[in-house]
């Protein structure tokens, strides 16, 4: 009797493995098919959740540094404004080799004035005067140069720092700042875009050094050159350019 059953189990084990085995031989690429579409979605899930933090982490630094350039740019201009709010003129550094015919490193310690000049060289331009001072170093011709230059289109050449003297006013070299101006003709006088830019950079300097317009002078008024030939020939346009400087600070 227990024979007979277990029999019976055994056929119906056997049968119904053998129907599994129909069944999963029939799908089982259907299935596998199944299981590799979960895979991948769960794994493009996960990549595109991936993506996702990356783009937030990016976000996140980019704002940060954004903030952190903000506030230096923030504290650079609240600690370095003038006093006076003259706007600083453009001005192309172009320093000189130290040499001792136009660059000596001498520290100028204090400055009380500003000397005016012209180059006396009608139509050359800032740059070719800067290149000139910088020549002296090889020619030895003279001992000459100037902390500015303004050129006939208004461009502002720097040849020297302000805390080294220049060679351009004699017994004034050593407490002034010095600006050479480029003219067009043999008057002297200087174009209007020159004026401009010379007015500006005046303005700015004197507020810098707590200076005003007396303080701006001529190389004429220190040795009696004729520099700036225009402005010691015609004194009322002088002293229209010292009231524009006044006008400029107030
Ligand atoms: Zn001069």
């Amino acid at each position: 009797m227990a024979k007979k059953r277990k029999t019976k189990i055994n056929k119906w084990l056997k049968k119904t493995f053998n129907k599994w085995k129909r069944t999963w031989k029939k799908n089982w690429k259907k299935t596998w098919n199944n299981i590799w579409k979960t895979i991948r979605g769960k794994k493009k899930r996960r990549s595109k959740k991936r993506a996702e933090e990356q783009r937030i982490y990016y976000l996140k630094i980019f704002v940060s540094v954004s903030a952190v350039l903000l506030f230096i740019f923030f504290l650079h201009s609240v600690f370095n404004r003038d006093s006076n709010s003259i706007r600083r003129p453009k001005i192309h550094k172009d320093y000189l080799t130290v040499n001792p015919y136009s660059r000596s490193g001498i520290s100028l310690k204090k400055v009380n004035g500003i000397v005016v000049h012209y180059v006396a060289n009608p139509g050359s331009s800032a740059r070719e005067n800067r290149d000139y001072f910088e020549g002296l170093k090889d020619t030895h011709e003279t001992k000459a140069s100037s902390h500015y230059i303004v050129g006939l289109k208004g461009e502002i050449y720097q040849c020297i720092p302000e805390d080294e003297i220049a060679y351009a006013s004699n017994s004034r070299n050593k407490d002034t700042i010095s600006i050479e101006c480029c003219h067009p003709d043999s008057d002297g006088k200087f174009s209007e875009k020159t004026y401009e830019s010379l007015l500006q950079l005046t303005a700015w300097l004197c507020d810098r050094y707590s200076l005003d317009e007396k303080d701006v002078i001529r190389h004429y008024d220190v040795t009696g050159k004729l520099c700036p030939v225009y402005y010691v020939k015609h004194e009322d346009a002088w002293e229209d350019f010292r009231k524009d400087v006044k006008a400029r600070l107030q």
